[in-house]
């Protein structure tokens, strides 16, 4: 039977980011389930010198040392270059500028503000949902301003709603309002763009870390890993997903970085003969929200938005409906037997296309988040970005046929059975302490022999390839 001192399941960025670590210094073997390496970052190649990511896209905070990193290795956008003008549109075709964007955005941040002061210190007894307060006082101070129309004020809400549930990947209800508040960005600027070819340079980087290509195990899957006693060693079943051949390896410890998705649906199973294992994290892996995310990009031929403009947000005055997408757009949904309900559903939840500034072909890219994000993945892609295409239009006043999408791409996250949605969030019962015990190793024998690392392991800022990165590099030193 094989043996190796380490097995790091998982070839995400933090299963990655572990071996650049032990690289040279420990024997270890990566495993991958899927044919790639990269997880949740997924470049793919949509034209010729056209890449896109279908997971994460930006940088968070530009003194992190992942936004380090991405700069000496030539993949940021140069700010400068940046467009990042937003324009707000209206049903009735009323325009606004970014100015007044900026206000309304100003306005919601002050708002989670106030509900975080009013709740926090004070003895709150029950978790504080993000639903239940910050959109009740961000209506309260757009109606203060009289800079908001009355009429636009609940379109502007849901507007909000649909952003932050986007950002959030959940729903709004069950976000925890002060485990929300708590969240540690990373230093600087939030958001970065990198240049066409996305995420792709810092894969391959991690990548070159690993000389030899046997220590990278792709299409294959970790099925059940037991601790042996009188061996003090773990044994790790495998199958290999292209001759469906099973494996076993044995090794000393491991560093486990799948999703916390894949863990809500697998943990038991995988560690079925760890009983206290599953005693010290079932409760923490149930508490902790894991998101669904998808997007919906959307390649054109010619741009037909104003040049400066990069961000479009749409403030639904009046319901979208069925019969304001054109016929052909109906028969087509009509014999794919898409229900009206779900189509006028994606129609109104469409608040926000964004532009991408990494090249000059036209792109557009719409999010949807939660349930919604779940029930896209099964419908046709080009159907789909038909949709948004034809909202847009609508908006714009503009004929749909005049400037059709020349290519849609779609994700599909929650599809994906070793991924299970997008990433990790605050859920209402769940709190810091959690996330610890996720993180804490397991150790049988004393010893530590199961490390877990991955973005929903870190404690301040979760969710990002930032925290996938520093949570592999930092449980991989704790082996050397
Ligand atoms: C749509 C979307 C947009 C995002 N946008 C951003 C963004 O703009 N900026 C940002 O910083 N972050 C963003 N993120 C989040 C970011 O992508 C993740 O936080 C990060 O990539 C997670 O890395 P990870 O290594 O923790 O996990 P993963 O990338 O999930 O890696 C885990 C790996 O384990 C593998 N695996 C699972 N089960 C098994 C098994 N049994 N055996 C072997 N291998 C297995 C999986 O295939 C996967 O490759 C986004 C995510 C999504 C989905």
């Amino acid at each position: 039977m094989e043996e190796t001192q380490v097995i790091i399941v998982g070839g995400g960025v933090s299963g990655l980011a572990a071996a650049k670590v032990l690289s040279n210094k420990i024997n270890f073997v990566l495993i991958e389930a899927q044919n790639y390496l990269g997880g949740r970052i997924s470049t793919i190649d949509a034209g010729s010198n056209l890449f896109l990511d279908m997971g994460a896209q930006y940088v968070v905070g530009n003194k992190s040392k992942l936004y380090k990193i991405c700069k000496d290795l030539h993949m940021l956008l140069n700010d400068k270059g940046i467009n990042d003008e937003t324009m707000v549109i209206t049903t009735d075709g009323r325009t606004f500028d970014s100015e007044w964007n900026d206000k309304a955005e100003d306005f919601w941040e002050r708002s989670i503000d106030d509900v975080d002061e009013k709740f926090r210190g004070g003895k709150v007894k029950h978790p504080v949902s993000f639903a239940d307060f910050v959109p009740q006082q961000f209506r309260q101070r757009l109606l203060s301003s009289s800079r908001f129309p009355r009429d636009l004020i609940e379109p502007i809400v849901h507007c909000f709603i649909n952003s932050e549930m986007i950002d959030s990947a959940c729903s709004l209800s069950n976000l925890n309002l002060l485990e929300y508040n708590g969240y540690g960005d990373p230093p600087g600027e939030y958001e970065n763009e990198l240049k066409n070819g996305g995420y792709r340079p810092f894969i391959n980087y991690l990548r070159s870390f690993i000389p030899d290509e046997k220590q990278i195990r792709l299409n294959c899957e970790v099925q059940r890993v037991k601790y042996m006693e009188r061996e003090r060693k773990l044994l790790v079943e495998m199958v290999d997903l292209r001759t469906e051949e099973k494996k076993f390896m044995l090794c000393d410890q491991i560093i486990w970085t799948t999703s916390l998705g894949f863990l809500k649906e697998n943990f038991q199973r995988i560690f079925a003969s760890e009983r206290l294992l599953i005693e010290q994290k079932q409760n923490a892996i149930d508490q902790i929200g894991f998101g669904i995310l998808n997007k919906v990009v959307i390649i054109y031929k010619e741009r037909f938005w104003p040049n400066n403009i990069n961000y479009m947000k749409l403030l639904h005055t009046q319901p979208y409906r069925l019969d304001d997408l054109s016929p052909q757009l109906r028969a087509e949904l009509h014999s794919q037997q898409v229900g009206q309900h779900l189509i006028e559903e994606i129609a109104n939840s469409l608040h926000f296309y964004g532009g991408l500034s990494s090249t000059h072909i036209p792109i557009l890219t719409c999010w949807f988040a939660d349930s919604l994000a779940i029930k896209i993945e099964n419908l046709n892609e080009q159907t789909l970005g038909q949709i948004c295409h034809e909202v847009l239009c609508r908006y714009l006043r503009l004929d749909q046929n005049q400037y059709k999408p020349i290519k849609v791409f779609r994700s599909q996250w929650f599809n994906n059975k070793y991924i299970r949605g997008s990433y990790s969030y605050q859920a209402l019962n769940s709190t810091k302490q959690h996330r610890r015990e996720l993180k804490t190793p397991y150790a049988p024998d004393g010893v530590p022999r199961i490390f877990f690392a991955g973005e929903a392991t870190h404690e301040d800022s979760y969710g990002i390839v930032n925290a996938a990165y520093e949570t592999g590099v930092e449980v991989a030193k704790k082996l050397l």
